[in-house]
């Protein structure tokens, strides 16, 4: 995956954000306050190498906007972070949140590293530190500033983060809502993992279920048989594959940074996955077709294409070349301004990433209220005498005439669990979104729901700011 040095996500969601505005009537001073990221915090930190040699890390924690607290946003562990970069991630994630409706405003981090480079140990040793700092400058805390996974960084990272900041700060009853994305075993709720990537499946779902919408692109309604090329097999790629096929979709190319997988007759996304994780690469895989340079693939036929993978993409030199009819962003600024120009002109649809991404941070909300609240919503069957309550199955299968297999007997006796809870949540935030977002797109006579997504996001954190006040 190609990255230009020169590229600035920041400048391209400023310019997104102008584009919007021209449909609104805003005060440019208000204009200039949203734009603006509110505190950008850069750092550098010492290691210690296992030979003794030190090295210095680069770090940054950019809040964009305090327009509702706290900030929320993934920490990057990736050699191509730069100010810019995190400034425009962080932008993105307040546009993200107020889009779906969550109530935080938008940050990110990034640590300069190639994570594979280094050792468990090491990347513990980095991930501490790097927390130590933002505490030190108060750029993280349950209710300052909430930090979660992204490119590089799991739930490992999170277990991390969280036991440092815990070691801090004995006191804070709150503690475990300083960072989302924990390991279940560490307060982390069920279903996080694979948020981001069942929200993009919910999202392509909802757009290619509005037949007006897919006439015009020429395409049939529903998932079936769609075809489907997706960049990037990480956690956004694997599980956006992973629920697409599941829904009948058909996922034809692969497109990793060091090599891709084309197979026409359809891609076993589990098998490529487990071969990926065994050999660090999609090389050697028994079916299919091997890529090299895997950024063609993006060019292939196929009616779905999704980037879930980093920013700068698709631009201006392979945006003329794209032969899909939708483009999902799963990842956040895949398409660059100028590469958007021309398939809106080609008249290629696109669901933009502060939607269709959105559902990594929609369920570390429900984590951060968890966290917050201090319950386990998947303990619940304990407090019910299953024997007890037998008798409601019963009495709903004599009724209906359907036959529950024993989980589901249980599932009904106990009521909803955590993951059910989850599941309904993000489904509710993500089909409610994008007919939000559509309905805006065709009221305001446009084409791209990116720019519907933005009126919607700027509209809701100028109200926020507006009822706010100015201080002092
Ligand atoms: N890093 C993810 C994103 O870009 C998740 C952020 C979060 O959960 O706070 O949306």
């Amino acid at each position: 995956m190609s990255q230009n040095q020169e590229y600035s996500l920041f400048e391209d969601v400023c310019s997104f954000v102008d584009d919007a505005a021209q449909h609104m009537e805003l005060h440019p001073g208000l204009l200039d306050q949203i734009k603006q990221c509110n505190s950008i915090y850069k750092f550098h930190f010492p290691i210690r190498m296992d030979d003794g040699s030190y090295q210095v890390v680069k770090g940054y924690r950019v809040q964009h906007s305090h327009h509702k607290l706290p900030t929320k946003g993934g920490i990057r562990f990736s050699e191509m972070v730069n100010e810019q970069e995190v400034m425009g991630l962080s932008a993105l994630m307040t546009y993200k949140c107020a889009m779906v409706n969550i109530p935080f405003g938008g940050a990110k981090g990034g640590v300069n590293i190639d994570p594979l480079k280094y050792n468990t140990r090491q990347l513990e040793k980095i991930t501490r530190r790097y927390t130590s700092e933002l505490i030190k400058k108060k750029f993280i805390g349950p209710a300052i500033d909430v930090p979660a996974p992204d490119y590089g960084t799991g739930a490992r990272e999170m277990a991390w983060i969280v036991d440092t900041y815990e070691a801090f700060n004995p006191e804070a009853i709150n503690a475990k809502a300083c960072v989302t994305g924990k390991p279940l075993s560490q307060h982390g709720i069920e279903g996080r993992t694979e948020a981001t990537g069942m929200g993009v499946y919910i999202g392509i779902r909802e757009a290619v279920s509005v037949e007006e919408d897919m006439k015009t692109l020429g395409l049939t309604t529903g998932l079936k048989g769609k075809k489907i090329i997706i960049q990037g097999l990480g956690n956004v790629g694997f599980y956006s594959a992973k629920y697409l096929t599941e829904a009948g979709a058909k996922v034809i190319g692969i497109a990793e940074w060091n090599g891709g997988i084309w197979d026409e007759n359809g891609i076993d996304i589990e098998a490529l996955k487990n071969h990926q994780v065994d050999n660090k690469t999609l090389e050697g895989y028994s079916k299919g077709k091997f890529i090299k340079n895997s950024i063609e693939i993006l060019e292939y036929p196929c009616d779905i294409l999704v980037p879930a993978a980093l920013e700068n993409q698709i631009t201006g030199d392979n945006a003329p070349k794209i032969q899909a009819k939708l483009i999902g962003e799963a990842a956040n600024g895949p398409i660059t301004k100028e590469a958007e120009k021309i398939l809106l002109d080609r008249d290629i649809m696109v669901i933009p990433d502060m939607y269709l991404n959105a559902g990594g941070v929609t369920v570390s909300y429900f984590e951060w209220l968890k966290n917050l609240s201090r319950v386990s919503f998947g303990k619940l069957e304990k407090r019910y005498d299953m024997e007890k309550y037998k008798f409601l199955v019963d009495s709903i299968e004599n009724a209906t005439g359907d036959a529950f297999n024993q989980e589901q007997r249980d599932s009904i006796i106990r009521g909803a669990s955590e993951r059910d809870l989850v599941i309904s949540g993000l489904e509710e935030t993500m089909v409610t979104a994008y007919h939000d977002m559509n309905q805006k797109r065709k009221e305001k006579k446009i084409k791209s729901l990116r720019t519907a997504a933005f009126i919607l996001a700027i509209d809701r954190i100028a109200i926020s700011y507006t009822d706010m006040g100015i201080f002092p």
